[in-house]
């Protein structure tokens, strides 16, 4: 099972690491004709209107959505999440996504004050224990449309992680916590979908 992190910009090593420590063969991705040879795709953390930009500008976003269309299962971290939401709010101008999640994401959605935080959170799909998580310039989801399904929600209800078919995301990094539940959750959703073969 060879499992894809998008390696343009961001976090992509952590999540790498997390992967190779779950037993995961893992491959960067870079190029359009990588994406070939991987059975589930990654998509980290860092600056999704950037991240925009070089998957257009290396003729990959394309090439993405049409993967994620036909069935690649993809996990998406904060601005991960943000690249897999249909519809983004406050994005910058001009700035597209791969898409596949019904949702609307808010970027940057807890202000100035609290930029970054972390938290415990109740994720009834991983188990009994909380998941704690740190949120980074993070987004929330606003809306769950019909297809998508909340996983997990902040103590006043907002919406940071959710699953629609192949796809997760998360509005947090559990790459950097130590906290291997939803990678492995997601290797499970690629083994399950056997995607390639
Ligand atoms: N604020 C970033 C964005 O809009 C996301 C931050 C992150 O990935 N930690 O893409």
């Amino acid at each position: 099972m060879s499992v894809g992190v998008l390696a343009l910009q961001g976090d992509f090593r952590e999540h790498a690491a997390v992967l190779r420590n779950l037993g995961a063969e893992v491959e960067l991705i870079r190029r359009p004709e990588e994406l070939s040879r991987i059975n589930g795709l990654v998509i980290p953390g860092g600056e999704s209107s950037v991240m925009d930009k070089l998957a257009r500008a290396f003729g990959l976003a394309e090439p993405l959505a049409g993967a994620v269309r036909s069935g690649l299962p993809v996990y998406g971290t904060c601005a991960g999440l943000i690249m897999l939401a249909d519809r983004v709010i406050d994005g910058i101008t001009g700035q597209q996504t791969i898409g596949g999640l019904d949702i609307a994401v808010r970027r940057n959605a807890f202000g100035s004050q609290t930029l970054s935080f972390e938290t415990d959170l109740d994720v009834p799909v991983l188990g009994a224990s909380p998941v704690h998580a740190v949120f980074i310039r993070a987004p929330v989801v606003e809306t769950v449309g019909p297809r998508a399904r909340a996983l997990a929600r902040l103590s006043d209800g907002r919406c940071v992680a959710v699953e629609q078919d192949n796809l997760l995301g998360t509005s947090f990094h559990p790459e950097i916590t130590g906290e291997f539940r939803f990678h492995e959750y997601f290797l499970q959703k690629v083994a399950a979908a056997n995607f390639g073969h």
